[in-house]
């Protein structure tokens, strides 16, 4: 038997009273994490749930997400996380895709919303094919409170009232779904990566070894734990090794840096642009660095050379920088301790991680490439959900197609050039976007870049660069257009710019560019 949740009982275990998560002045144990896990597996087990199940779950990083998640595991069912910012109509979508029999589903509030209509569109979400009415519980907006402002469907301290803080974890084969994660893959509709326990399990205790985590450590979860990311590097590794974690349900950096000092953070994992946005806050506002911060991991996207330079010299350590997908589980290569880390690069093949560079028709491409990144070993999903012809396109022979092109070293290093999708063919020219982003931000004005192909009548696609301008710069389009030209290829150079604010972001924080475009 194998499951998933073994990361949380065993540290219930062996360490009962070592604090699992923060949440304000809330404190809870691994002890009291297990025993409410164990209550809402019994929960589900009073409500015929159990092996082959889905049960959604829909909740910002709270203490609930933890308890529900493995409370799920624990009675053999499997978690369906869904984006805390999907509308009503996504969310049907998700329910019905995966006949979720349960959702547990967080109040929302005003500073904390769930989708644009909060709770009210999950409500009608259920309605229009997802759970029964039986099957569906809120999260109250008080952490420990029995009320919600949602009439006739009971709150999860209510429902859990009354049944034994014990329950016998459902045995599961290592190939049964733990959790099925949504993502849209390289083309269409959201599909659900379906991943293993063992899957699962492996990535976390990957993650913790190759951190070298201590029961000591304390991390920052602001990565969505919905998203594959914080779910395997924060919570799972971090449960696994008995760390604490210091829940934040809606990243704003000024507020991350006090947190990291007052809860003395010695982990952080995000995605570049929370390291762009705590840098900022730094330069710009005098914030000041976390003193207690030991290891910096940054992945979902590329970390710009001039951020993790930045990083490094501001606050004193080096950032790991490491690459995977939802259906990798994620992680599949990294910077790791031990080996020189490489600037730009996503480093090397974690343990039981073989990568490699394919051509379309799936041909290995020796030496530097050009290719496209094909991954194989326990990280890889099962397939996606239901869509055998969509699983076929991406895998093969145990391989698994990513999409994502990349170079390699002499030393097996990998450098993520963009991804196939997000090329821009320009005169017939291929223009790979993270290049021109990292040439723009080496201007002293720039503080970040997005650049993205838009509709062009004879180029087919014409070269936009948007750009955050650092705080007090005062260049011009005209002028940083000009520098363009001096310092990038006639056939790549950005032919439009156009200053932002801000950058319209995913809740994971990758800047989306679907909507720039
Ligand atoms: P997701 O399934 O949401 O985790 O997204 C996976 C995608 O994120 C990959 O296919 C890559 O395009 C991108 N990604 C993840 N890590 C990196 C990285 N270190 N550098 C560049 N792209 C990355």
């Amino acid at each position: 038997m194998l499951n998933l949740s073994v990361v949380l009982e065993d540290s219930a275990r062996e360490r009962p009273d070592r604090t699992a998560v923060v949440f304000g002045d809330l404190r809870m144990s691994y002890a009291l994490v297990n025993s409410l896990a164990d209550q809402v597996a019994g929960l589900l087990a009073s409500r015929g749930i159990g092996r082959g199940d889905k049960v959604a779950l829909a909740c910002p990083n709270l203490p609930y997400f933890p308890i529900v998640y493995f409370g799920i595991l624990k009675a053999g069912a499997t978690v369906v996380p869904l984006n805390v910012l999907l509308q009503a109509r996504e969310i049907a979508y998700h329910l019905r895709d995966s006949r979720a029999k349960a959702l547990f589903c967080f109040e929302g509030t005003p500073e904390l919303p769930l989708g644009r209509r909060g709770h009210e569109g999950f409500r009608e979400a259920v309605s229009e094919g997802g759970p029964d009415a039986d099957g569906f519980f809120i999260l109250p907006a008080t952490p420990l409170g029995t009320e919600s402002g949602i009439e006739g469907v009971p709150t999860l301290w209510t429902a859990l009232s009354g049944l034994p803080d014990r329950f016998e974890t459902v045995a599961t084969a290592p190939e049964d779904t733990a959790v099925i994660l949504y993502t849209s893959g390289t083309t269409g509709q959201p599909k659900g990566a379906e991943l293993s326990h063992q899957n699962m399990l492996l990535n976390a205790v990957v993650s913790d070894e190759m951190f070298e985590l201590t029961g000591d450590d304390v991390f920052l979860a602001a990565l969505p734990l919905f998203h594959s990311f914080g779910q395997t590097v924060i919570m799972n590794a971090g449960f696994r090794r008995r760390a604490a974690l210091v829940m934040v349900p809606r990243f704003e950096p000024a507020a991350a840096l006090a947190l990291m000092r007052e809860e003395r953070v010695t982990m952080f994992a995000g995605v570049p642009t929370m390291y762009w946005a705590m840098l900022t806050s730094v330069h710009a506002d005098g914030a000041e660095v976390p003193s207690t911060l030991r290891t910096a991991a940054s992945g979902g996207a590329s970390l710009p050379v001039e951020v993790l330079k930045d990083f490094e010299k501001t606050f004193g350590l080096p950032v790991m920088e490491g690459y995977g997908l939802s259906e990798t589980s994620p992680v599949a290569s990294f910077n790791q301790r031990g080996r020189p880390a490489k600037p730009g690069s996503i480093g090397t093949p974690v343990w039981g991680v073989e990568m490699k560079l394919i051509d379309p028709a799936w041909n290995t491409v020796e030496g530097e490439g050009p290719g496209e990144i094909a991954i194989r070993g326990h990280n890889v999903m099962k397939g996606y959900l239901g869509r055998p012809e969509a699983t076929a396109e991406v895998t093969k022979d145990g391989w698994f197609r990513t999409g994502d092109i990349a170079t390699r070293d002499a030393d097996g290093y990998y450098f993520i050039i963009d991804r196939v999708k997000d090329m821009i063919i320009r005169g017939g020219f291929n223009v790979y976007p993270r290049e021109l982003e990292e040439v723009l931000m080496t201007h002293e004005a720039v503080s970040l870049a997005a650049v993205v192909g838009v509709p062009h009548g004879s180029h087919g696609e014409e070269i936009k660069a948007y750009v955050i301008r650092r705080p007090g710069a005062t260049v011009t389009e005209d002028e940083l257009l000009a520098w363009c030209k001096e310092n990038m290829a006639a056939y790549k150079y950005p032919r439009l710019v156009e200053f932002r604010d801000s950058f319209p972001m995913t809740a994971s924080g990758k800047i989306l560019k679907r909507e720039l475009r």
